[in-house]
């Protein structure tokens, strides 16, 4: 199965020469947007996802530092709704977690008509979706005729704060998996946590087809094994963004094997397990 065809910006050696815009967006299919961030405007370089159904879209996170994400978004949803003649469509506006580089624009959102922003936080997201058993519990959430499932992945974050959810889209088979599963240096604060949300994850793939995992950032390059350092601005060689099936069964072996005990660093092909 070929990836995703698409060539994502990846920084500059100079980023005051870069031409790169502040934020690529690629279209996956009519419905389904990819946005990367600017390596040069911030070196975390985030991924944000925007979903499209009848009733309303919804943008999973909004980046980091200062990225006119509601203008790009804004230009998105107008250009769709004029194909798709639906003015009244709600933008629902969450995050995969609360770290700083995922919700860096929420203030660029925060009061806009007809935009529901989300809060950061375990209360607020539970609130706002309908969470009852975090986190063993997945809920759904419907776009009109688009149904996502939202699955709990703590153990990334520092346990009194962490809100991370991963998000499936049965439309297109994709599973949204944020900061938990990417192919870059996978920081895990909790081992326990991680652990069961990896398993967590297999449970969900052994009854529903996953195409591809997609998450927040990439780090690792091309080179098995073997990442660029923390901070880079410029990835001529980066890995695809997409994992597949295999990659999470890569790690759900890692982590049985490492977390059972004593939590070790791990360097896999694709990622790197990396406790902190
Ligand atoms: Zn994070
Ligand atoms: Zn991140």
């Amino acid at each position: 199965m070929p990836g995703l065809d698409v060539r994502w910006i990846h920084g500059a050696p100079d980023c005051a020469l870069s031409t790169d815009p502040p934020l690529q967006v690629y279209a996956f299919d009519k419905d389904t947007y990819i946005l990367r961030q600017s390596k040069c405007a911030h070196f975390e370089a985030p991924f944000l996802y925007l979903l499209f159904g009848t009733e309303r879209a919804m943008l999973i996170d909004t980046g980091a530092g200062n990225a006119p994400v509601r203008a790009v978004v804004q230009g998105i949803i107008e250009q769709w709704q004029a194909i798709h003649d639906r003015p009244g469509l709600e933008l629902v506006v969450a995050h995969s977690h609360g770290h700083a580089d995922h919700v860096a624009g929420d203030d660029q959102f925060r009061g806009q008509p007809g935009t529901a922003l989300v809060e950061t936080g375990l209360s607020s997201i539970e609130r706002f979706f309908g969470f009852r058993n975090w986190p063993e519990e997945a809920v759904g959430f419907d776009l009109g005729e688009r149904e996502l499932t939202l699955i709990p992945v703590p153990g990334h974050m520092d346990r009194q704060r962490d809100d991370h959810f991963a998000v499936y889209d049965a439309q297109t088979q994709l599973m949204l998996s944020g900061d938990v599963f990417y192919p870059g240096f996978l920081y895990v604060r909790d081992g326990r946590a991680y652990r069961r949300s990896i398993e967590r994850l297999v449970c969900f793939a052994a009854g529903h087809h996953v195409r591809y995992y997609l998450g927040c950032h990439i780090e690792m390059t091309r080179m098995k094994g073997l990442a660029y350092r923390s901070g880079t601005t410029y990835q001529p060689l980066e890995h695809v963004l997409e994992l597949r099936p295999r990659h999470l069964a890569e790690l759900h072996a890692a982590a049985l094997e490492t977390m059972g005990g004593e939590l070790t660093r791990m360097v896999l092909d694709h990622f790197i397990l990396e406790p902190v």
